[in-house]
């Protein structure tokens, strides 16, 4: 740590104001946060005027990079004309369209301003539809913060039980009642997971399934469990909620396009955005009918001051527009690249571990076996002491990356930065085989 680094100056101010200095507990890193100047293409400086190739990109959201021309006139265009209205625009109606006619199984789409109010709206939508009030969702998968949907985010192993997962509390001063209604399945695991919806059936209002869950490993969901997953909420009358918040990165017609899967709700933000703040709630016309206030008061009202605000819109719908299917090919192609290249170096220097995900995204793991879930990808004390040794190598390397390891690459990398990457995750582990 450099004492007289601007960040850590303005981390120091920050602490009066705010709690812990800090606005999101992802951004924190000890001993101060990097605070960021400015970004351009694949590439962040930050206060102190060090130069690192971003390979978080605002936690998988600009899939564009920074500051892409269109983007910036999209956006700038509207913020000319007005950002905001309490009357609805045009530019809700051309993002609904887009996104309805890339992704098979929506009709209709409802926007937020977060992927937490996307859950969150999807979630009541579901309970809505169905008059039921239980939820079921994955161990270990993040799908924001409302409250059932971060049950079992991140249970110790002490609070495992047997081998079904149990309800446990993500935040201090959760209700009880809340973790009662929330049915918590393992990822990956059929029978695990189907007897566990067939238990509940009755009560359950839907299943919330991200298909590559982030935080539970980044592992590509079987598409046998997906198939058993839609076929099992059917059986017992719950819907199938898809959470493509993260995943709508991985293909033009959505991760469920992917996997052939038909849910009847999707919740998607972050790439739709353009880099603004933005959520959505998309589904089936029969399911979404219940936003619908042409009768009176809806099943589920819903507002939200900057829903479908009109910079979000026009500066979401020139992203969704960049990214044809060439772009999405050439984003296969870098991820591909990037989780070989560091699958050798760990090889190469004897490092126990390897790099996981799918297209654009990808993870690093620091043991030997299969990861297959939360549990298979719980990091042991050693692990955790590589994983810890490589942020702080790779990161002085000029590559940022999340502190638990996550990557999400972007289109304006060119191969010369991809190999960059590669070269600091390669030396990097390199010093995590010296070191520990
Ligand atoms: N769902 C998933 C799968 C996510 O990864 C996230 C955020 N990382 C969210 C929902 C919440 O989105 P937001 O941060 O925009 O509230």
């Amino acid at each position: 740590p450099d004492t007289n680094s601007k960040s850590k100056a303005l981390y120091d101010r920050a602490l009066s104001s705010l709690p812990g200095g800090n606005t999101r507990t992802t951004v924190f890193m000890k001993p101060y946060p990097i605070y960021a100047a400015r970004g351009a293409g694949c590439r962040v400086w930050d206060v102190d005027g060090n130069e690192l190739i971003d390979c978080i990109n605002n936690f998988t959201s600009l899939i564009h990079g920074h500051a892409h021309p269109a983007l910036v006139e999209a956006a700038t265009r509207q913020l000319a004309l007005g950002s905001a209205f309490g009357m609805p625009t045009e530019s809700e109606i051309n993002l609904a369209e887009l996104l309805t006619a890339r992704l098979p199984s929506v009709d209709q789409v409802r926007f937020a301003n977060s992927g937490t109010e996307a859950v969150m709206m999807a979630l009541k939508a579901a309970r809505a539809f169905t008059g039921r009030p239980k939820i079921a969702k994955c161990e270990g998968a993040y799908h924001g913060s409302y409250d059932y949907a971060e049950v079992s985010l991140d249970p110790k192993p002490t609070d495992w039980g047997g081998n079904a997962p149990v309800s446990v509390a993500y935040a201090k001063g959760t209700p009880d009642k809340v973790l009662a209604d929330v049915v918590t399945i393992p990822f990956n695991d059929i029978d695990g997971a189907v007897s566990l919806i067939r238990e509940h059936g009755r009560d359950l209002a839907c299943v919330l399934v991200d298909p590559m869950p982030n935080r539970a490993g980044l592992v590509p969901a079987d598409k046998a469990y997906l198939e058993a997953l839609r076929q099992a909420t059917r059986d017992v009358g719950a819907l199938l909620i898809f959470d493509e918040v993260i995943s709508f990165r991985l293909g033009y017609h959505g991760a469920q396009g992917l996997w052939g899967i038909d849910p009847d709700l999707t919740t998607l933000g972050k790439i739709i955005g353009g880099g603004f703040p933005v959520g959505a709630i998309a589904g089936k016309s029969e399911v979404m009918a219940v936003f619908d206030p042409r009768h009176g008061k809806p099943a589920l009202p819903h507002g939200g001051t900057f829903s479908a605000n009109p910079v979000t819109m026009r500066a979401g719908l020139a992203a969704m527009e960049l990214l044809d299917q060439n772009a999405f090919a050439r984003l296969d192609a870098i991820g591909e690249a990037v989780r070989k290249g560091i699958n050798d170096a760990f090889r190469r220097h004897g490092v126990p571990g390897t790099a996981v995900g799918l297209g654009s995204l990808l993870k690093l793991h620091f043991g030997e076996r299969p990861i297959r879930d939360y549990r298979s990808a719980y990091m042991s004390e050693a692990e955790t002491k590589r994983q810890s040794v490589f942020n702080l190598e790779f990161l002085n390397r000029g590559v940022l990356a999340a502190g638990y390891g996550l990557m999400a690459l972007s289109l304006p990398m060119r191969d010369a930065d991809i190999e960059s990457i590669i070269r600091a995750a390669s030396d990097a582990l390199a010093q995590v085989a010296s070191k520990t």
